[in-house]
């Protein structure tokens, strides 16, 4: 019984995923640990594009049918050490413990291109904008997740469909 509502206090209901105060205890243990240990985190805010067209268009149920397979489709992607939740509407977020800027980008990428390409069971296809941030020791949670969401942000306005991170266009210059 209290098992159960323990689960249940960390549980966004749709989903099963983990919920966002969930979510935030662990962000805030994990900066705690890249204080102490010096070592890497990042986090991924993501987004799906244009949901008020496909809720508009096939109703609230379709689009809710929608969020949980998201989940389902995201899951096996990463690994069970990362943490996988709703951040509330449409918008998700994963901590990835020891891991860098550069390495999260590439998991970002790599869930994009699986959303972009999967097949709902109910004939949709949707695509997610993702903005991803980094704990770095010294800086603040909500340092980090203001990081992701204008990152996010920034993906939302260049197009969707697409990652953003900090320095990613000075990456790309030659
Ligand atoms: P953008 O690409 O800019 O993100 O466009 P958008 O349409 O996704 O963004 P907007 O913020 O305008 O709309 C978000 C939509 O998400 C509106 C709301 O109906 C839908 N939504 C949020 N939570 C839920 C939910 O729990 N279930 C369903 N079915 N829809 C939801
Ligand atoms: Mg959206
Ligand atoms: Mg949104």
């Amino acid at each position: 019984m209290n098992a159960q509502l323990e689960l249940l206090s960390i549980t966004d209901p749709l989903t099963g995923l983990y919920n966002r105060r969930k979510i935030l205890q662990d962000i805030e243990r994990e900066s705690l640990r890249v204080d102490r240990y010096n070592c890497n985190a990042s986090i991924l805010i993501f987004d799906i594009d244009h949901f008020k067209t496909i809720n508009d268009n096939y109703g609230h149920i379709e689009g809710d049918l929608i969020l949980k397979e998201l989940g389902e489709l995201i899951k096996p992607l990463i690994r069970a050490t990362d943490v996988f939740g709703r951040w509330g509407g449409e918008e998700f977020i994963i901590l990835f413990p020891e891991t860098n800027l550069a390495s999260a980008a590439i998991i970002a990428e790599k869930l994009r291109k699986a959303v972009e390409e999967h097949i709902f069971t109910n004939g949709k296809n949707i695509t997610i904008s993702i903005g991803v941030g980094t704990l770095i020791k010294g800086r603040k949670v909500e340092e980090v997740i203001k990081e992701a969401d204008h990152m996010l942000y920034r993906a939302k306005e260049s197009g969707r469909n697409r990652v953003e991170y900090i320095n990613k266009e000075n990456e790309q210059k030659p």
